[in-house]
């Protein structure tokens, strides 16, 4: 497409949107205003507005669409969840058990990932299960985005987009919530949109990672967020080389006192990074290793893991005689050039050290990288200011925060909406059982 036209294109759309949002009648009060429309907030609106039609609810989003979040996920697959949502595939595993002993009561007959997977199949998405992790079967991220955005319009909640909530305060019965009219400009207003306020008798903050602004005035436990699942930066030159090639490896991490720290087999992927002295791990085993490993760390590399040590050595030496292109047939070759020495010798170059570079490939770890494209921010509201099973926080009774806004991330493989929607669920039917 012409750049002229693509252009012409965004700025329909922008417009667009504008109109649809400057269309949504925003209530002077509500009895619950959910914020932030992505995977956790929806869930929780339909749950709510279904359980309670009677309860007006109103469903705030700061961008121009519903749900735009999940149509990025899974590499636009969406991998909605795993079955089983395993708690130590979670920071905080206790809390975890904790919080789906809690959604059990709700759910006595059904696991916490069958939960979701029931949920979405009663709204008819067919799933695909691939090793636990869960797509929808036309592997289409829009599938599972469409038909909440369906069941939406069928509810009886309200939505308004393009109004961020720029603040929430307690007031008398319940909470005052300002917002921005990103649609409508006033020169004289902050960031020059206009701001209106309405009054919420309960608030449920789901905002996605680092996105507690709202509530920085409220007297919270807070913890600083950092992005995870993203690559990982090692001291090396070799990844310059080794850009763009892939190895299916046992990934081993260690602290500077040899603490284990991860272990994990899967496909890593080398990629060089800006610096000529670092290179980059990427795949989804170098993604949970992002979860796990910090700055003076040590990952090592088994590249064949599926081969012993002696087996390796008999490898290389074909025929009686060394040579790195013996391992051409197990290895991309590019990998097995840029590891091994090109010959041995008795001093320091053994055969021993030659089975090492491929068996134990040790790297510090310098970082993360590429954390712009983080799938995950860990921190948020710290899970000591909720009450379980409501997701309530408890200084400030009807506030409510889910999903990533809070203090919890998982591994790579659906934990992660999973968890989301689940909180959704949750806290939808605690909203519907208050009067
Ligand atoms: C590229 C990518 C791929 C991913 N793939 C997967 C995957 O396949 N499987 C998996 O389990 N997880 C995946 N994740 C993680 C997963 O998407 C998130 O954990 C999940 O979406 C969190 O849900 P949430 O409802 O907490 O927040 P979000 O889905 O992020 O939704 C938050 C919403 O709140 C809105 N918002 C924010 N602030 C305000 C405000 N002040 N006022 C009003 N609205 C606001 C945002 O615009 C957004 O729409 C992926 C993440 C990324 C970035």
């Amino acid at each position: 497409m012409a750049k002229g036209s693509a252009k012409k294109q965004r700025k329909f759309a922008q417009a667009q949107a504008r109109k649809l949002a400057a269309s949504q009648a925003v209530p002077s009060s509500c009895d619950v205003l959910i914020v932030g429309a992505g995977a956790s907030g929806l869930l929780c609106a339909l749950e709510a507005s279904s359980l309670a039609a009677e309860k007006s609810v109103l469903l705030m989003e700061a961008k121009p669409t519903l749900g735009a979040p999940i149509l990025a996920t899974g590499n636009g697959r969406c991998n909605f969840c795993h079955e089983p949502l395993e708690p130590s595939a979670y920071n905080h595993p206790s809390w975890m058990e904790e919080f789906f002993s809690a959604a059990a009561r709700l759910w006595p007959k059904a696991t916490p990932g069958r939960v979701v997977q029931e949920y979405f199949g009663r709204l008819g998405l067919l799933a695909t299960c691939h090793e636990g992790r869960l797509y929808p079967r036309s592997l289409v991220a829009a599938s599972v985005r469409d038909l909440l955005l369906t069941q939406l319009e069928a509810s009886s909640a309200e939505v308004a987009t393009l109004r961020p909530v720029v603040a929430v305060e307690p007031c008398e019965q319940g909470f005052c919530v300002r917002y921005q009219e990103r649609f409508r400009e006033d020169p004289s207003a902050p960031e020059g949109w206009a701001q209106r306020s309405l009054h919420a008798r309960r608030v449920v903050l789901a905002t996605g990672g680092d996105t507690l602004g709202a509530i920085e005035g409220l007297d919270l436990p807070l913890v600083p967020c950092e992005p995870v699942l993203c690559p990982v930066e090692i001291e090396t030159e070799l990844c310059q080389q080794l850009d763009g090639h892939r190895a299916k490896a046992r990934v081993r991490a260690y602290s500077p006192s040899s603490e284990p720290l991860f272990d994990e087999c899967g496909e890593v992927l080398f990629r060089s990074s800006e610096s000529s002295q670092k290179g980059v791990l990427s795949g989804i085993v170098a993604y949970n290793l992002s979860r796990q490993v910090a700055p003076g760390d040590s990952v090592v590399l088994d590249l064949l893991p599926e081969c012993t040590h002696e087996q390796v050595a008999a490898l290389l030496m074909r025929d009686g005689s060394y040579s790195p292109r013996h391992l051409d047939g197990a290895l991309d070759p590019a990998i097995a050039h840029a590891l091994l020495p090109q010959g041995i010798d008795d001093g320091a170059t053994t055969l021993f050290s030659a089975v090492e570079a491929v068996k134990s490939a040790p790297f510090c770890v310098s970082g993360k990288a590429f954390t712009q494209s983080a799938q995950v921010s860990r921190g948020g509201l710290s899970l000591h200011a909720l009450a379980l099973p409501t997701l309530e926080v408890s200084a400030y009774p009807g506030l409510y925060v889910l999903g990533e806004a809070l203090d919890i991330d998982g591994a790579c493989g659906g934990y992660n909406l999973g968890f989301a929607w689940l909180s959704g669920l949750v806290c939808g039917h605690a909203l519907a059982q208050k009067d």
